[in-house]
C-alpha cells in the first residue's frame, strides 16, 4: 500500500512522512476511525514507507523487494495480530493461523470489519460465535519478538481491533509496550478505544483518521469498480448506509443482485402462500448464514419493499432495477400499500437492528416471516376522495 493509493487525507500523509523524515517514529500508535475510514490503510503505506529501500520524499517506492512484500502482507519482519474464531478444533487459536485467509480478505478489501471479516467462516461457524485476539496471541508475539529481525531495521506489529483482545492479551501487550523491544514498532488499527485498557491508550500515540465523505466514497469505488454502472453503485452505497467495506463487498460479488433476489423472491411467495412447511426449510438454510451476509439481504428486502411505493406513485424509469427486479415488481407491488407498507417496514428494520445485535437469527427470520404472511393478506382500503 502506497499513500498515493489513499484518496484525500493530504495533512496526515504529510504528518506521517515527516515523523520518517525526522527520525522521529513513536514506537506505538494507534490508527483510529469509523468502519469507513481508511485506518487500516494508512498502518500499511505507513509500515511500507518507514521500511521501503528507495523511498521518495512523500511516498514508498512500491518496487523495491521490501515493497514488494510489504504489498502482499509477506514481509517476514511484518506481524498481523487480528481476532480469530476459535472453530475447526485448532488447538492454539492464534493469528497464524489464519494469516493466509486474512492476507486475501484484506488485499481484496481493506476496509473490511470485523463481521466481514468473521462471515468468511460462516459455514464452520455455524453458532454465529464470535472471536478475539486470545491469550496465546501474546505469548506466540512474545517468542517472536525474542528473534532478532529478518530482513529490515524496523520490525512492525500490526494489531487490527485490538479492542478485541482478551484481558490476558492486553495486559501482556501492556508489558511490551512499557518496555518495548528495540527497532520494533507497534501499529494498532482500531474502530473504537472503549474496551481498550486506559494505560494502553497511555502509552500510544493516537492518530485520528476521518471517514469519507458521500462524495469521496462515490469517487473512490468508482475508480475501483470502473465497468460498474455509477447508478449501481450510488444504490449500493445506500443500500449498505455508506459502508464502504460493505459496498466493496457486494460490489465484488457480481452475483450479490441476482442472489438475494433469487431468494427474496421465494421468500415473498412462500409467506403470500402461507405455505409453512417450507418457510421452515428457507429459514434454516437463510440463518446460516453470516451476520453481515443477513443484515445486507434484510436491507435489501427493505429496499424491495420501498420501490414497491415508487411503482404505485411515480414514475419507474429511472429507478434503478434490474430487469428481474422490475418484472417482479410489476406483479408484486399491488399488494405493498398505504395499510401495510409502513408496519412491513418497521418490521425489517426492527430485524436489521437485531441482527446487528447478534439475535439468534432463525427464531428473528420465523417471526418476521409469520408476521409477513399476516400483512401481505391486508387489503387495501380505497378512500374516496371528493
Ligand atoms: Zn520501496
Amino acid at each position: 500500500m502506497k499513500f498515493s493509493n489513499i484518496l484525500a487525507h493530504k495533512s496526515l500523509k504529510k504528518q506521517l512522512v515527516n515523523s520518517v523524515k525526522n527520525n522521529r517514529i513513536a514506537h506505538s500508535q494507534m490508527f483510529l476511525g469509523e468502519k469507513s475510514s481508511p485506518k487500516l490503510l494508512f498502518a500499511l503505506a505507513y509500515a511500507q514507507y518507514i521500511n521501503c529501500q528507495n523511498k521518495s520524499s512523500d511516498d514508498s517506492c512500491g518496487t523495491c523487494q521490501s515493497c514488494v512484500k510489504y504489498q502482499n502482507l509477506t514481509h517476514p519482519d511484518l506481524h498481523l495480530i487480528f481476532p480469530v474464531l476459535s472453530i475447526n478444533k485448532i488447538k492454539k487459536v492464534t493469528s497464524d493461523n489464519f494469516v493466509n485467509e486474512w492476507r486475501e480478505k484484506v488485499l481484496k478489501n481493506p476496509y473490511l470489519d470485523l463481521d466481514i471479516w468473521f462471515d468468511a467462516f460462516s459455514r464452520e461457524n455455524k453458532t454465529g460465535k464470535t472471536g478475539y485476539i486470545y491469550t496465546q496471541e501474546s505469548d506466540n508475539l512474545h517468542r517472536k519478538l525474542s528473534l532478532k529481525n529478518y530482513e529490515s531495521e524496523f520490525r512492525v506489529v500490526l494489531i487490527w481491533l485490538p479492542e478485541k483482545m482478551q484481558t490476558n492479551t492486553s495486559n501482556k501487550l501492556l508489558k511490551l509496550l512499557e518496555e518495548p523491544p528495540i527497532k520494533t514498532i507497534f501499529l494498532l488499527v482500531s474502530e473504537n478505544t472503549d474496551l481498550i485498557l486506559s494505560t494502553i491508550l497511555s502509552r500510544i500515540q493516537i492518530i485520528k483518521t476521518k471517514s469519507y465523505k458521500l462524495e469521496e466514497i462515490e469517487s473512490l469505488l468508482r475508480d475501483k469498480f470502473p465497468l460498474k454502472k455509477m447508478e449501481e453503485i450510488k444504490e449500493i452505497i445506500s443500500l449498505t448506509d455508506g459502508n464502504i467495506g460493505d459496498s466493496i463487498q457486494i460490489l465484488q460479488n457480481d452475483n450479490f443482485e441476482d442472489q438475494n433476489f433469487e431468494e427474496y423472491q421465494a421468500w415473498m411467495r412462500l409467506c403470500y402462500s402461507v405455505n409453512i412447511k417450507e418457510i421452515t426449510k428457507w429459514v434454516n438454510e437463510r440463518s446460516q448464514n453470516g451476520r453481515r451476509s443477513q443484515s445486507t439481504f434484510l436491507k435489501y428486502a427493505l429496499k424491495m419493499i420501498r420501490n414497491c411505493l415508487v411503482f404505485h406513485f411515480s414514475e419507474t424509469n429511472n429507478l434503478f432495477v434490474t430487469q428481474k427486479e422490475r418484472v417482479f415488481l410489476t406483479k408484486f407491488h399491488p399488494f405493498i400499500h398505504q395499510d401495510n407498507i409502513f408496519e412491513i417496514s418497521e418490521k425489517l428494520e426492527e430485524c436489521i437492528k437485531n441482527i446487528e445485535r447478534n439475535a439468534n437469527s432463525k427464531i428473528m427470520y420465523y417471526e418476521l416471516s409469520l408476521q409477513l404472511m399476516k400483512l401481505l393478506k391486508v387489503k387495501r382500503k380505497f378512500v374516496e376522495l371528493n
